[in-house]
């Protein structure tokens, strides 16, 4: 007689335990694993169609700046000393540049090019990018998502991590975040250059770039500050940090 109920018992727990992992065991390490496998569809995509790493001085310029950015950072956000950072370069024009959790980057020769960046300007564009993986963007903007709509824990990681680049009604939500994020990652990204090295008003010129190629300069994008917002910022930190410390 109580066979019924066991057998709608054990049917149960076997649905549990072949659902796929629900995104309530979010966690830095499943964000990661995630990424590595997106980045990695994309790297592809570039190496088929010749895109990527084509030019191998702009590789190699970019190499020399990057790794004393890596170094600093590595001392700075203990987190990121394990990772094996892994970066590519395309001439593609529909790229900027992108950073994704554990230390995935992307740059475009296009973007960089078109901006006229020099070596200081080059290394706060990486600088910002790798202060998003460092301050762990990805995985806050996952837990911002579950706040937001709970009803996220039950459903596959995989659709969590689409849904936060293709479904516009929650990147709306998700906005104000990414705003605060791209403003941190700016503050943060011209605070580790200026450590490795970097004068910081040297750097602070690369929104000066970013904004005088704009077409709205003064006009929030979805997950942007108006560039010229972004530029008076970086400025005014530059000034702050030249400061003589005294006076800081
Ligand atoms: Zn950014």
């Amino acid at each position: 007689m109580d066979q019924l109920p066991f057998l709608a018992r054990l049917l149960a727990l076997s649905c549990i335990l072949c659902a796929p992992l629900p995104a309530l065991a979010l966690d830095q390490a499943q964000v990661e694993q995630g990424a590595a496998r997106l980045y990695r569809e994309r790297i592809d995509e570039l190496r088929r169609a010749h895109s990527l790493d084509t030019d191998s001085a702009f590789h190699a310029r970019v190499e020399r700046i990057l790794q004393p950015l890596l170094a600093q950072a590595a001392r700075d956000y203990p987190v990121s000393a394990a990772w094996s950072w892994e970066w590519h370069t395309t001439p593609d024009g529909d790229e900027n540049a992108f950073a994704m959790a554990g230390g995935k980057l992307l740059l475009s020769r296009a973007f960089t090019r078109r901006l006229e960046l020099n070596d200081a300007e080059l290394a706060m564009l990486l600088a910002h990018e790798i202060a998003h993986a460092v301050l762990l963007h990805n995985l806050r903007e996952f837990e911002q998502a579950l706040r937001l709509d709970p009803q996220w824990a039950a459903r596959p990681f995989a659709e969590l991590e689409h849904a936060v680049d293709h479904d516009q009604g929650l990147m709306r939500r998700l906005a104000p975040l990414n705003q605060q994020q791209e403003e941190e990652a700016d503050r943060e990204g011209l605070k580790l250059a200026w450590r490795a090295g970097w004068p910081a008003a040297r750097l602070a010129r690369y929104f000066q770039k970013l904004s005088r190629n704009s077409y709205a300069p003064y006009l929030d994008s979805f997950a942007h500050p108006a560039p010229a917002r972004r530029w008076q910022a970086a400025r005014l930190l530059a000034e702050q940090l030249e400061q003589p410390p005294g006076i800081r």
